[in-house]
């Protein structure tokens, strides 16, 4: 039996993240808040799995330093949970199988989704690009994409159990088919998997995030076009505009290439919502080149944006980088693009005053008051809308017109 309740579980898990230091910090933080569990609750067995596992994998200190976990898994062991699980070892048990041996989630097996509505899908594991600040390919190996039947699959078998939103997501979504010499691309997966989930329900979305601006090709643009129930939702991070930042970040394209991508996907595609994410303060990182970013970022417009300072450690190639970044003036840079973007995003948000979108209801929080999203807007990291109404039912389609609008959210009422 499975419980949300760490109280009342005999085993937690938790699954960790290992990608910047914020999240290392995070995941340990949690395992330590998990552990008080074994003195003040039923815990017996405490696990810990995915990056932060596998990143320390060969460093004493990741067991010495947490003694209170029973058992650390890599992001390949997944079939390994329930011996981990039924384990009785005094000593704590550690297995990290080779990440490319990880496989994908049996499409048969029914999943315990934690959200409301909406589920995520991986179309591919790992990733062949080489960016200088990322651990994640020898985390996760090299990129294996799964077959466009088992996407769909698992696809159909969610919407049949009540899901209305599904979210395909990789290390690089349009990087999908690069490993498998078929000539299937990532636009292969979305015209395929449209169909289906419409015939299921017809008022289900599908979504994707983590594009590649090198992959985002025409063919992908046009099948989300073409697809009606395909989110114009282009989700294209960039992590920086200026040419000479991209090429010691190991990012395969430049400035202008950037800005002609952005134009397609808008003449292509005219209702494209853009989502982009950026790193300030990588190393070498003048003056200079964040103006460019920040210039570009306010010629682009994008509806939604993420920014993060650049995470050190020294396993990474952009460890050894000349001109480190201090931090204080890395944190300047963050909170001199928020304020753009805070301006840009409430921009965009007036245009949508008077409008009527679809929205999937998601909570009410008070009476009165409910909490969805528009296609316009992913779970976790956009905005939200607000719909003051009555009697609407949490996981429902419906259609709001939107009255007002704010830096990050926007409101409105049933149409
Ligand atoms: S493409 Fe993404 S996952 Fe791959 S190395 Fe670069 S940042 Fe990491």
């Amino acid at each position: 039996m499975t419980t949300h309740d760490p109280a009342l579980a005999h085993t937690i898990i938790v699954n960790t993240c290992g990608f910047i230091s914020t999240a290392l910090d995070e995941a340990v933080e949690t395992i330590l808040d998990m552990a008080r569990y074994k003195k003040d609750g039923a815990c017996q067995r405490l696990i810990a799995t995915g990056c932060l596992a596998q990143r320390y994998k060969d460093d004493p200190d990741l067991v010495n330093s947490l003694p209170e976990v029973d058992a650390f898994l890599g992001t390949a062991a997944c079939d390994q949970i329930v011996a981990a699980v039924n384990g009785k070892d005094a000593t704590p048990l550690t297995v990290f199988p080779d990440p490319n041996s990880r496989g994908f989630q049996n499409p048969m097996e029914s999943r315990a989704l934690i959200s409301t509505g909406f589920a995520y899908i991986k179309v591919s594991e790992g990733c062949n690009r080489h960016c200088t600040y990322c651990i994640i390919p020898t985390l996760r190996g090299l990129q294996r994409s799964r077959p466009v039947q088992e996407i769909c699959d698992e696809a159909v078998a969610l919407v049949k159990d009540g899901i209305t939103e599904v979210i395909l997501t990789a290390e690089n979504t349009t990087d999908y088919g690069q490993d498998l010499n078929t000539g299937e691309g990532f636009h292969t997966v979305l015209e395929h998997l449209s169909p289906v989930v419409k015939k299921v329900n017809p008022n289900a979305w599908i979504r994707f995030l983590y594009t590649h601006p090198k992959t985002l090709d025409d063919r992908v643009i046009k099948a989300v076009r073409d697809h009606d129930n395909v989110c114009s939702y282009y989700d294209v991070p960039i992590q920086h505009a200026a040419s000479s930042t991209l090429k010691r970040m190991g990012r395969p394209y430049t400035q202008k290439e950037l800005a002609d991508l952005f134009k397609r996907i808008r003449r292509i595609d005219p209702d494209a919502c853009l989502r982009t994410t950026v790193i300030v303060g990588f190393p070498g990182e003048t003056e200079e080149e964040f103006q460019t970013l920040l210039n570009f970022i306010k010629e682009i417009q994008f509806d939604h944006l993420g920014v993060f300072t650049y995470s050190d450690s020294d396993d990474l190639k952009s460890h050894g980088l000349k001109a480190h970044v201090p931090e204080e003036i890395a944190e300047q840079r963050h909170d001199t693009i928020m304020a753009a973007q805070a301006s840009i995003s409430e921009a965009h948000n007036h245009t949508h005053v008077g409008n009527t979108y679809p929205v999937r209801i998601e909570e009410t929080p008070e009476e009165g008051v409910y909490i969805g999203r528009t296609p316009f807007q992913a779970p976790d990291v956009d905005g939200v809308t607000f719909i003051y109404s009555e009697g609407l039912d949490t996981g429902t389609l419906v259609q709001v017109k939107v009255t007002d609008a704010f830096e990050y959210d926007i409101a409105g009422e049933k149409a």
